[in-house]
């Protein structure tokens, strides 16, 4: 926008503020003003509305098409569900109006932690967190009040080696210690090597389910029972929900603790950096330590508590209200019927997929996946030195965006591919005959595919630049040559 500014250009009509300068002078005292001139953007509306006109017609997103980049639930978002968040009546009310006048908010919230422990299977939930992350801060602290207010100091948490980043992440910024667990190769839990690692230090254990190779834990119940049997908690990471919506319930399984990221499972379009919502419900014995204050039915109206034990707040309001809104509307809208065909057409696409690719790349673990399928590009690489990065960047050039790699860590060459359930079969054969063509190229020219993608607005880009030297501030005016 700089470097299409024109002096004199606007885009502003500013109005006369009635302030009179001498005010102006009492209200900010000259010390606190600049005194260099303020470098604008001159720029017409029509230039200003043409300009990211064009920039948004250059992003790949999930308004435009498939978007199978696995553990993120990039699916098909309604519309419906937005424009429930932008009702006048909920998007303009501040989050201090008194509870008085917000009845109608505090209902939707309410309602919407109910529906979220009919989903899990949980006592209640707070809707604070802003994300998964933050859910999974939340969920350890909740950990940690719970075991302290038993007089219990514990040290550590246990992970899978398949976890996600965040995992290990959140449990050292509450203060306990990681212990890894490895995988068996099955791709699932290592029971011997879980119970080999237990004792009484151990605050409880983390896990995903479906996990992170998309595969289910058949033995979830045996390791919840050796958890608790040395007085642990099971956190439940519920990024891979969508898998078992309306099937199966976290806390039928024995969790005690769930987050859930609204902004993958339940319609709120996330990748451009949020807002996203991270509810975590639990059971009955931490219900005492939700974050406060929490909307609560009270009378015949809904008011403000804050729980007896309660580990205070966790975002400055009451969560990012308006993606709590549109996961409401969401579920409404669904039903619990429809909510279960969520989870079997997000199982089926992922299975079908995994069939679909067996000869060009095969999965990791050969069986039945659940809404996501690792596949690995090992054998590809040793035949042509094409590698996983290289698929995934050609199939940019293909129009479609790319898989998650290279994670979980545990996989060789790992494309992490969750076509979602809001892809038809047309879509999913047309991404299917997308990755065969790129790896025939890598076959007969595979320097063509180490140099994808081309047809995109920015080429290859180094991975690890930005964040080894990164830049977060630019002076764009001296750049467009203004100053
Ligand atoms: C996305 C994800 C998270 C983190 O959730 P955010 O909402 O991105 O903070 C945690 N675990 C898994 C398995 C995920 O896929």
């Amino acid at each position: 926008m700089f470097e299409l500014s024109s002096p004199g250009r606007s885009a502003a009509q500013l109005r006369a503020t009635g302030i009179a300068p001498r005010d102006l002078d009492a209200m900010i005292p000259s010390e606190h003003r600049r005194d260099d001139v303020l470098e604008t953007v001159d720029l017409a509306e029509r230039d200003l509305v043409g300009h990211v006109t064009r920039l948004s017609a250059r992003q790949y997103s999930v308004d435009l098409g498939a978007y199978p980049l696995g553990s993120c639930t990039m699916k098909y978002n309604p519309k419906m569900a937005d424009e429930v968040a932008g009702l006048a009546g909920l998007a303009h009310v501040h989050p201090a109006a008194d509870a008085s006048l917000t009845q109608g908010w505090l209902e939707l919230l309410v309602t919407l932690e109910e529906r979220l422990c009919a989903i899990t299977g949980m006592a209640a939930a707070t809707l604070q967190p802003a994300a998964g992350a933050a859910g999974e801060l939340t969920g350890l602290l909740l950990m940690r009040a719970y075991h302290s207010a038993r007089g219990d100091a514990r040290k550590r948490v246990l992970i899978p080696d398949s976890a996600h980043g965040t995992n290990p992440a959140s449990v050292t910024l509450s203060g306990y210690q990681v212990t890894t667990v490895p995988s068996t190769e099955r791709g699932l839990v290592d029971l011997e090597a879980l119970a080999a690692r237990l004792g009484d230090d151990v605050a409880g254990i983390m896990l995903t389910n479906p996990n992170t190779v998309g595969l289910f834990e058949e033995d979830i119940e045996t390791i919840a029972e050796l958890v608790h049997g040395v007085g642990g908690l099971l956190y439940y990471d519920g990024a891979n929900l969508n898998a078992i919506l309306g099937q199966a319930r976290p806390g039928d399984m024995g969790f005690d603790i769930v987050h859930m990221n609204l902004h993958k499972t339940f319609a709120t379009p996330h990748g451009g950096g949020g807002p996203g919502a991270g509810p975590v419900a639990v059971g009955e014995s931490l219900v005492d330590f939700l974050p406060g204050p929490r909307p609560v039915r009270q009378n015949d109206g809904y008011a403000w508590a804050t729980p007896a034990r309660s580990i205070g707040r966790v975002h400055g309001w009451h969560g990012n209200a308006l993606v709590l809104a549109r996961a409401l509307a969401y579920i409404e809208t669904h039903g619990a019927a429809g909510l279960g065909e969520v989870a079997e057409h997000a199982v089926l696409n992922a299975n079908w997929m995994r069939r679909r690719l067996a000869a060009i790349l095969p999965a990791a673990y050969d069986r039945p996946c659940m809404h996501e399928c690792v596949v690995t590009a090992t054998a590809l690489k040793d035949a042509t030195g094409v590698r996983a990065l290289d698929v995934a960047k050609s199939l940019l050039d293909e129009g479609f965006h790319a898989p998650t790699v290279y994670f979980p860590l545990i996989v060789d060459e790992a494309l992490m591919i969750e076509p979602t359930e809001t892809e038809s079969p047309e879509t999913l054969e047309a991404l299917a005959e997308a990755l065969e063509r790129i790896v025939a190229r890598a076959h007969s020219d595979p320097e063509s595919v180490h140099a994808a993608p081309q047809a995109t607005p920015v080429g290859r880009v180094d991975e690890a630049r930005a964040a080894r030297t990164l830049v977060a501030t630019e002076d764009m005016a001296t750049r467009a040559g203004l100053r």
